[in-house]
């Protein structure tokens, strides 16, 4: 399979690396929202977050938790963005899980909006138990 974050994930292709254990490679984006703007990828192929196993699923979050106080030290950034995303249409690119962590600050032109969509709160609820169902 050609995939490029197996390929810098495993070493394949060189990269700015923050971190790397038996499991993750973490580097810095070649494209980032801001300096400082870090990946968390899986060295095993897995799509998205359905695919990715929960043992390293847990093991990611861990390790952004530790690389996002870094950036913040690192940037002296305002504010850090965790964000993963799993489709297209929920902005994703690359096809092999990653978590980024974004630095954030006040003078930035980072755009991540929420709160568009309007719902009353019965379908709110509604779409609440839904979901509690499908656990
Ligand atoms: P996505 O949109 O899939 O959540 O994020 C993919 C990210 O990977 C983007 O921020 C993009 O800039 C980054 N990216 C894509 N190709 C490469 C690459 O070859 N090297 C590095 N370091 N980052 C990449
Ligand atoms: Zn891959």
């Amino acid at each position: 399979m050609d995939c490029i974050f197996c390929k810098i994930a495993n070493g394949e292709i060189p990269s700015t690396t923050i971190y790397e254990d038996g499991d993750f490679r973490v580097i810095t984006d070649i494209n980032p929202a801001n300096l400082g703007h870090c990946l968390v990828i899986p060295k095993a192929h897995a799509a998205n977050v359905y695919e990715l196993s929960e043992e390293l699923t847990a093991k990611a979050f861990v390790i952004a938790k530790k690389v996002a106080a870094a950036v913040k030290k690192a940037t002296e950034c305002d504010g850090v963005n965790i964000l993963q995303n799993n489709g297209e249409t929920a902005g994703q690119t690359v096809f092999h899980f990653h978590i980024h962590i974004i630095p954030r600050l006040k003078s930035d032109d980072v755009k991540l909006s929420f709160g568009s969509f309007k719902a009353d709160s019965e379908s709110i609820a509604a779409m609440g138990e839904k979901i509690k169902k499908s656990l």
